[in-house]
């Protein structure tokens, strides 16, 4: 028999405890992975055993995972784009776990709704987006994107008189997505999910912003009348570097066509009043997709959906049935702005974010990572035969060796070293190895690791 009072009781104390040593192990750790996936799964078990086990005993064979976790946490962790977690977002995802509320549905479950519209409340007014905008909760920005894009294509087409929610695609006319060269592939991956294909590609700068004369071009081309769409980036996951949205939205306008901005670790900027005045407003979009699990430093999954028009978005999203409770009028419910009618809460966490750093602290989360990048960048730009291939501009640093075989090289002694975890990627023809600072706990300190580690990385040939 579970008894749940103490259970619980005794199953969360031995889960914090986990967590804990968790956590105050990942300053001293090595960075990646140590087992491998394999192993791992030697340690866990054969077949599902016929008895079970109790709460806490089931909890400590999970912590015998922890060699197989990537300290993601560690302020020396900078790969992909991650970010780590405030304490604060973290124990409110506790809990939202411990409190096991269906946010889909705002009369039911006040609670968490009301922390969830207090936080887009709070977002949008840090993020200079329009105040009437709706603020769907997702998973990530690769649904931020599919439901803003979903929008999208249902006010594009209802535009020409095409109905896409009660029709379908078949017999629509054509939507003309266009995107830059460099947008992320969840953007492709979710005009896909939306059945609109492969978009045309606008070419980027040599830092991967999309350039104005190619999209005043390319606009150009698309028949008169057609519905368009299209999707601008706000930080370049190699680069860092945005697109000049504004003048974007201003070409975008003439040919009524629907803006969408992925700003998944970027649109964080719009709240540094420094890096906003040089990376551009971002505000004259459509709609915009961000993580707050990557710069805001709240737990997964947590991405955010933004549209400006909320009528576009819940035609997109919402659904009717007798036994939901509908709310006719003004904030609508959850379930209308996002893919899902059951979810967890997620954007309570965000709320936490957002309470414990204050507007003040997330400028300067958010200018502390620029910052810091900017530091790994001037330490690296010292060493013997490192490149460093982008204009720091924001959050991530992308560099080279002086060939690829050199920087393949150097990949594999920073992982086997393990004290940093840096990325590696290809980027206009080259090898590169890219840092991405997202994570609020990286020191000045850990920036020195980070110029000492490149430094003893790199191969005797190549110095
Ligand atoms: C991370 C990222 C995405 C995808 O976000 P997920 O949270 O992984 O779903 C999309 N666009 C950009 C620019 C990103 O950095």
């Amino acid at each position: 028999m579970i008894s749940y009072d103490d259970d619980c009781a005794a199953a969360l104390t031995a889960a914090a405890d986990a967590a804990r040593r968790w956590l105050s192990s990942v300053d001293t750790r090595t960075v990646p992975a140590r087992s491998g996936v394999e192993e791992l799964v030697q340690l866990l078990g054969g077949p599902l055993p016929v008895d079970g086990l109790d709460a806490v005993d089931v909890v400590h064979e999970l912590a015998g995972l922890e060699p197989g976790l990537m300290a993601s946490q560690s302020g020396r962790f900078f790969g992909w784009v991650m970010g780590g977690t405030l304490p604060a977002a973290l124990a409110a995802d506790w809990l939202v776990s411990a409190w096991d509320q269906n946010a889909g549905m705002r009369d039911a479950t006040p609670g968490v709704v009301a922390a969830e519209e207090v936080a887009a409340r709070w977002l949008l007014d840090l993020l200079s987006l329009p105040s009437g905008a709706d603020v769907g909760f997702v998973t990530g920005a690769t649904m931020a994107n599919f439901t803003c894009l979903a929008a999208a294509r249902g006010a594009v087409l209802h535009g020409v008189g095409h109905d896409v929610h009660g029709e379908g695609l078949t017999g629509s006319p054509r939507v003309h997505v266009l995107v830059g060269q460099e947008r992320h592939d969840t953007v492709d991956l979710a005009l896909r999910y939306l059945g609109l294909g492969h978009p045309t590609e606008v070419p980027s700068d040599d830092q991967g912003r999309i350039r104005l004369d190619a999209l005043e071009q390319a606009l150009g081309q698309v028949p008169a009348g057609a519905p368009v769409i299209v999707c601008l980036q706000a930080g370049n996951v190699h680069s860092g570097a945005f697109d000049p949205v504004a003048e974007a939205v201003e070409l975008a306008r003439r040919r009524e066509a629907w803006v969408h901005v992925d700003g998944a670790f970027g649109l964080w900027a719009a709240a540094s009043p420094r890096l906003s005045s040089r990376l551009g407003e971002l505000g004259g979009a459509d709609s915009w997709a961000t993580d707050a699990h990557k710069t805001l430093n709240a737990p997964y999954d947590c991405g955010v959906a933004v549209v400006r028009d909320p009528a576009a978005l819940r035609a997109a999203m919402g659904v009717h049935a007798s036994y939901l409770l509908e709310v006719a009028s003004g904030p609508g419910n959850p379930y209308e702005r996002a893919p899902e009618l059951s979810r967890r809460a997620r954007g309570v966490p965000v709320w936490a974010a957002l309470r414990t750093l204050g507007r003040s602290g997330v400028a300067h989360l958010v200018d502390t990572l620029a910052d810091r990048a900017a530091a790994i960048a001037e330490g690296l730009r010292e060493l013997p035969g490192v490149t460093v291939l982008n204009e720091v501009v924001y959050t991530q640093v992308c560099f080279a060796l002086a060939d690829d075989a050199a920087t393949r090289v150097a990949a594999a002694a920073l992982h086997e070293e393990g004290r940093i975890l840096v990325s590696g990627s290809r980027w206009r023809d080259r090898e590169v190895l890219r840092i991405s600072v997202s994570n609020a706990r990286t020191s000045p300190d850990d920036v020195e690791v980070v110029i000492d580690a490149v430094r003893r990385a790199i191969p005797r040939m190549a110095r």
